[in-house]
């Protein structure tokens, strides 16, 4: 089993002038590896593989004096670097993602660069190929499994950070057969998570101020002149904004999943409909927001590990708009609605809470066929 975990790492200055020509040295790949994709086709038709002829086509280079520079980089980086034109390619060519054409990557965008071999790393430091110091980390966690594979990245605002993917030999707990603490969870938007006992976990205060701040710092981007210095200084802002609620975010979810986990034996979601919802405008924010996917994963994985079960239902179940009293169902019911009585039993709903006891419910049937018993 694969665990990832993301770290800050604090390079010196040398080391930061290292890992600056590291990315370099990538995103020059990359670029001519798309430049010679884009010519050959343009020119000739051919279409030339990124992880064959073009990846082939590093190991020539190397052997030219011009570029001979590349050889002071972690060669496996490099071939990586080909491998992410070919999924840039992949995205674009399918007809689910809506991705655009692949783009030559910017020295002011995000970098990053892969290293699986010669690569190590312990509480407070981690080692990459080529250069010989170790770098400075802040490792939050206790390390478990052997080390796969780090990726560095630097974020936009200047801040670097290494995604350390580990294999760990662990034997998963053993999920009760017999359930009695079940909860139904329906993601929302004025409420963050509403259970099926009607309990309702509101968008944390700091979460929505981190929200604002963004726009705020995107609003005066916005407004300013293209190519000038009041302009880069506003992009900083905006990405230490982003940065800021991003952090904040996966702090929150981490804290949040941990505790309904910790709470029931078996949780009960419904599947995302987000590729539809995002063609909604409005919502897609909102949904971008509240990074229900992300949150979601973490209670799947949290769950896994402790032994829990967690079951998603269809995403077609029309939880809202049927009554968990009798199972009559609405022919519609507007998003405003947060209140309704159901017109055969006259049981009088919050509409989240509702949905959430139908989340369960269809839950628990699906543990039952499953060959569980469940009492609660
Ligand atoms: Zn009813």
């Amino acid at each position: 089993m694969n665990r990832a975990i993301k770290i800050r790492i604090f390079p010196n200055r040398e080391q930061q002038g290292f890992l600056d020509a590291q990315f370099g040295a990538v995103r020059f790949i990359y670029n001519r590896a798309l430049h010679i994709k884009s010519h050959y086709y343009k020119k000739k038709g051919i279409n030339l593989s990124p992880t064959k002829e073009l990846k082939a086509l590093i190991s020539v280079a190397k052997k030219h004096a011009k570029y001979e520079w590349l050889k002071q980089f972690d060669s496996i980086s490099l071939q990586e670097s080909t491998r992410n034109l070919k999924k840039a390619f992949d995205n674009f060519f399918s007809p689910e993602m809506e991705s655009r054409y692949p783009q030559f990557k910017r020295k002011q965008g995000k970098q990053s660069s892969y290293h699986c071999m010669n690569i190590d790393c312990d509480s407070e430091s981690i080692k990459i190929p080529k250069l010989k110091s170790r770098i400075k980390a802040k490792v939050h966690r206790p390390i478990e499994g052997v080390l796969k594979s780090i990726t560095l990245s630097k974020a936009s605002t200047g801040k670097y950070y290494a995604s350390l993917l580990f294999d760990v030999e662990k034997v998963l707990p053993e999920k009760p057969k017999h359930i009695t603490q079940v909860k139904g969870f329906d993601l929302g938007l004025s409420d963050y998570l509403i259970d099926s006992d009607g309990v309702k976990i509101p968008n944390p205060l700091f979460l929505l101020r981190a929200e604002r701040n963004l726009r705020k710092k995107q609003k005066s981007l916005s407004r300013k002149v293209k190519g000038s210095r009041n302009r880069e200084k506003a992009k900083l802002l905006v990405a230490k904004a982003y940065e800021k609620l991003t952090n904040a975010r996966n702090d929150f979810q981490h804290k949040l999943s941990k505790r309904i986990v910790d709470e029931n034996q078996a949780l009960i979601f419904e599947k995302l409909k987000s590729s539809n919802m995002m063609k909604n405008g409005k919502l897609a924010k909102h949904i971008g927001d509240a990074a229900w996917f992300s949150f979601v994963q973490k209670v799947r994985y949290k769950a896994d590990w402790a032994g829990k079960h967690f079951v998603q239902i269809s995403q077609w179940l029309p939880s809202s708009k049927t009554c968990s009293c009798c199972g009559h169902k609405l022919e519609s019911l507007p998003l405003a609605v947060r209140h309704w009585i159901c017109p055969e039993c006259l049981t009088l709903h919050d509409r989240d809470r509702n949905a959430g006891m139908n989340i369960r419910l269809a839950g628990i049937i699906d543990l039952k066929a499953e060959g569980f018993t469940v009492s609660a």
